[in-house]
Order: C-alpha cells, then sequence, then structure tokens
C-alpha cells in the first residue's frame, strides 16, 4: 500500500543518516580505544578498573555504529546461493555460549532437504544472530527457543519461538522502529537492520505474541 511505501522510504532514509553518522564516528573511537588501551596497560589500581570500564563502554559504542554500518551497504551485494539451515546451525552454534548461561535450551527443527536460496549470507547471520538474541533476553529466567526451518510453495519459513515475557499487543507496530527499544542497554537497532535485509531479499519479517507466554518470529524468504 502507500503507506507501507511511505514507511519504507522513511525507514530508508533513516537507516542512511545512522549509517553515515556511524562511519563519522568509527574513526575517532579508533583512535579513542587504542589510547585508552595504552593508558590501561601504563596504569593500575582504581585506574586500571575505571580504564577498564571505559573500554567496555567503547566497546558499547563500536557494537552500536556496526549495527548501523550494515545499512550502508549497497542494496545488492553478493548474493549467493546457501542452504538456510546450515547459517542457522553456524549462528545456533556461535550463541550457545550465551544460551547456557542464560539457562536458555534452543531446540531446533529443520527439514533437511530444504533448498539453496539467493542470499547473502553475512547479512542473513545478522539477521538470526538478532532474533535469537532477542528471545534469549525475553527470558531472563532461561526457558525454551524453538527454531523450525521449512520450505513450502516457493518459499523458505523460518520460526522463532521463545517463551518469554512477549509484547503487548499495542506495542507490536513499534518493532523495528529505529532507537524503540524497552532494554537499559537496548540499542533498538537490531529489528530496525533485520527488517533492512529481509526486505533486500523480497522476503517478509512478522511477529505474534502474547504477554506473559511469549513471542514467535515468522520470517519468509523467497526460494
Ligand atoms: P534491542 O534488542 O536493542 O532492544 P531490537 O530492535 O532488537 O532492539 O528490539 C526492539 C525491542 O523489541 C526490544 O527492546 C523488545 O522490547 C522488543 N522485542 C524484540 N524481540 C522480542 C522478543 N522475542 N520478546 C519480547 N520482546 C521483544
Ligand atoms: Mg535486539
Amino acid at each position: 500500500s502507500e503507506e507501507t511505501i511511505r514507511q519504507s522510504e522513511k525507514l530508508s532514509a533513516v537507516g542512511q543518516l545512522a549509517a553515515g553518522i556511524a562511519h563519522e564516528i568509527r574513526n575517532p573511537l579508533t583512535a579513542l580505544k587504542g589510547f585508552t588501551q595504552l593508558l590501561h596497560a601504563k596504569s593500575s589500581g582504581a585506574d586500571r578498573h575505571y580504564f577498564e570500564i571505559m573500554r567496555g563502554e567503547m566497546n558499547r559504542v563500536e557494537g552500536i555504529v556496526d549495527e548501523l554500518l550494515v545499512l550502508a551497504k549497497p542494496q545488492t551485494t553478493n548474493f549467493q546461493p546457501h542452504y538456510v539451515q546450515l547459517i542457522l546451525q553456524e549462528v545456533i552454534t556461535l550463541l550457545s555460549p550465551q544460551a547456557l548461561l542464560k539457562n536458555v535450551l534452543i531446540h531446533v527443527d529443520f527439514e533437511v532437504n530444504a533448498p539453496k536460496i539467493f542470499c547473502e549470507e553475512s547479512q542473513l547471520k545478522q539477521v538470526f544472530v538478532n532474533v535469537i538474541k532477542n528471545g534469549i533476553e525475553a527470558m531472563p529466567m532461561g526457558g525454551n527457543m524453538f527454531i523450525q526451518l521449512k520450505s513450502d510453495n516457493g518459499k523458505l519459513f523460518i520460526e522463532f519461538t521463545d517463551e518469554g515475557k512477549g509484547v503487548p499487543q499495542d506495542l507490536l507496530p513499534k518493532l523495528g522502529k529505529p532507537f524503540y527499544t524497552t532494554k537499559d542497554r537496548g540499542t533498538g537497532l537490531g529489528l530496525m537492520v533485520s527488517y533492512n535485509i529481509i526486505r533486500n531479499h523480497r522476503g517478509t519479517i512478522a511477529f505474534s505474541s502474547e504477554v506473559g507466554k511469549g513471542t514467535t518470529v515468522s520470517i519468509t524468504l523467497p526460494l
């Protein structure tokens, strides 16, 4: 619809601006990190502790900048045929220490014969990291996360279901809006970036949620 087009134009304008700013932040940040590292090495006692805090905070800024920079990449970069189930498995392996630490069990149900799709591997990885991390973060006391992948009718369907705190119905439209976060240390960029990436793949991403029960993130990608 016209409203959808307007929304996505707005999003890509914001994205481009954000990516431009991210580039400008990166160089001074590299210098700051380098000199902090130098002073850290020469410090002792309380100073050492302060430098460690500074380093942690700078890493956080760097993480935000990295998320934003994805938006600066050209729309059709390096699309290659890949098995999405393998990409997903890699991401799950990457995140399993974090899941273990938070008492989250990840259960997978992948259609083994799902065909390859044309995609940008590093971008899909980023989407899966974002979505799985959100699921883990929604379950501070631990729980189960179910990840399902199947193909049907020329499409690949991927579903991530958690048993977390859920999202109130009236807040669902806010997901993916730049800087919308309910977390103390959140960036509110993960889903915006994910929406952009899935859109570049001509796919869709949708949320269904029940407060206190959990959330399902459904992604479809054309084969
Ligand atoms: P961030 O994780 O930095 O907050 P995101 O864009 O990844 O930014 O997510 C935005 C917001 O959407 C989160 O702060 C949270 O409120 C909500 N959200 C996303 N995924 C989930 C989920 N699986 N369960 C509950 N809330 C979620
Ligand atoms: Mg997130």
